[in-house]
């Protein structure tokens, strides 16, 4: 037995005999899905056993190293863990902007003392984090941030506007980019990136509510919120390179989540994406001879599944390149635009599959309009959530502009 095999076989043992054998089969499942934070809530009460276990074996965050609550796990070792948990479908024991974010970033970024301070609680799921890139004038032309920061001793004076700020309503900490040199030549060069604890006085985070009554989208606003100048990451003026990397790491996020259609890895057999397609659409639309009765849909299905793949497993590639120490370039752009695009062709296809059924609403108690069921609901949830995916993170335009200029060398 290799020691691959070995490491194969107490993950097997752990992941069956330690976590709740309820969790199975929910890796989709938002409920079962822990953000962690300081106000922590578990939907399923299992899930909180399946976190201690993770957390204690530093399998929140695998490749990160044990001294910082990682698991110190190499590229092939983590490998065996994803697939042994996409085996069973069990949802990945914390997600959240610390762990694909920020945590990344400090370990590229920060200082020993930021890491030591930040990510081990991050990996426990003691702290949820925010972003606050995005303000009313500086959205895809991001370098324009006016937010300022003005030096006060040992501490920043932050007086602005954060808008988009996901989740920042349920986040402990956010991690932004602030204007340090106003008088900068390059607007790229008076920026500086900085962590704020939102325990500090002068903040306030106010939900922005959308047509649909519910939203996970705030605005924040800084008066005179004093923020230590240790917590800056990286150099003063110079968290524009920061910021970027960031970005990196935030796309390919969005595209590995959006792109997979919840498959976390390639070597387990388990694929909720095609499975889900097809038997829905033989519940919907009928099935001759055990196969989905439509052929321009069966054709449809079989081609996302077969572009589903081949994305996975260009993804995978470069996710090996980063385990061998490649840093995220501009293909995450690349898979930024592809992964949401194809998520959204997924959202488009279900809706087929179900017509009427995939336009369902809910009352303002959030009950099932009537005639629709709980997961016919969740699809138009889905559906319409999709629609942000090509503007999040950057949208499909920026990431087209990326391109040419990084991979193409086009001029402005
Ligand atoms: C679901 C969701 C979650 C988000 N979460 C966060 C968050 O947590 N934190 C945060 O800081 N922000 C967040 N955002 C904000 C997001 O980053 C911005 O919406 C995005 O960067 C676009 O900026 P904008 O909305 O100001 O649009 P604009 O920049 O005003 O763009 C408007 C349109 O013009 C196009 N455009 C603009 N410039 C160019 C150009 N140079 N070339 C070609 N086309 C161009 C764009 O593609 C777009 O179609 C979130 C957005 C969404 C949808």
């Amino acid at each position: 037995m290799t020691e691959l095999d070995e490491f194969r076989s107490q993950v097997r043992r752990v992941l069956e005999n330690e976590v709740p054998a309820a969790l199975r089969g929910r890796a989709t499942d938002p409920k079962a899905h822990v953000w962690g934070g300081r106000r922590m809530a578990f939907a399923l009460p299992e899930s909180r056993a399946w976190l201690e276990v993770a957390a204690a074996r530093g399998w929140t965050a695998p490749t990160w190293p044990r001294e910082y609550g990682g698991g110190g796990l190499s590229g092939e070792e983590a490998k065996v863990l994803l697939s042994e948990i996409g085996r069973l479908a069990l949802p990945p024991p914390l997600v959240g902007f610390g762990l694909t974010m920020i945590g990344p970033t400090l370990l590229q970024f920060g200082s020993e003392r930021l890491r030591r301070e930040h990510l081990p609680k991050i990996t426990s799921g003691q702290i949820r984090w925010c972003q606050g890139y995005s303000e009313p004038n500086a959205g895809s032309d991001l370098a324009a941030v006016q937010t300022s920061a003005v030096r006060d001793g040992d501490h920043f004076v932050v007086n602005g506007q954060k808008i988009w700020t996901s989740y920042g309503d349920l986040s402990d900490w956010m991690f932004m980019i602030v204007r340090t040199d106003p008088g900068a030549k390059k607007k790229q060069a008076g920026i500086t990136f900085l962590l704020v604890d939102f325990a500090t006085p002068g903040i306030e985070v106010r939900p922005i509510r959308l047509i649909s009554g519910a939203s996970p989208f705030c605005e924040t606003f800084f008066s005179d919120a004093r923020v230590p100048v240790e917590n800056v990451v990286g150099e003063l003026n110079a968290g524009w390179t920061v910021a970027k990397a960031l970005l990196g790491h935030e796309r390919a996020m969005i595209a590995n989540v959006m792109g997979s259609g919840g498959r976390r890895d390639t070597a387990s057999r388990w694929d909720p994406a095609e499975e889900r397609l097809a038997a829905l659409a033989k519940q919907y639309v009928g099935q001759a001879g055990g196969r989905v009765a439509d052929p321009v849909l069966r054709d449809r299905i079989a081609q996302l599944s077969m572009d589903t793949l081949c994305f996975q497993l260009t993804v995978q590639r470069a996710a090996d390149g980063a385990a061998a120490g490649h840093r995220p370039g501009a293909e995450t752009s690349m898979f930024k635009l592809y992964g949401t695009e194809l998520n959204q062709r997924r959202q488009e296809l279900m809706l087929a599959i179900r017509g009427p059924q995939s336009l369902g609403w809910e009352s303002a108690q959030g009950e099932p309009g009537d005639g629709f069921s709980a997961d016919e609901l969740q699809q138009t949830r889905d559906w319409l959530r999709s629609r942000g995916n090509t503007i999040e993170g950057g949208t499909s335009e920026v990431q087209l502009n990326v391109l040419a200029k990084q991979v193409l060398g086009l001029p402005d």
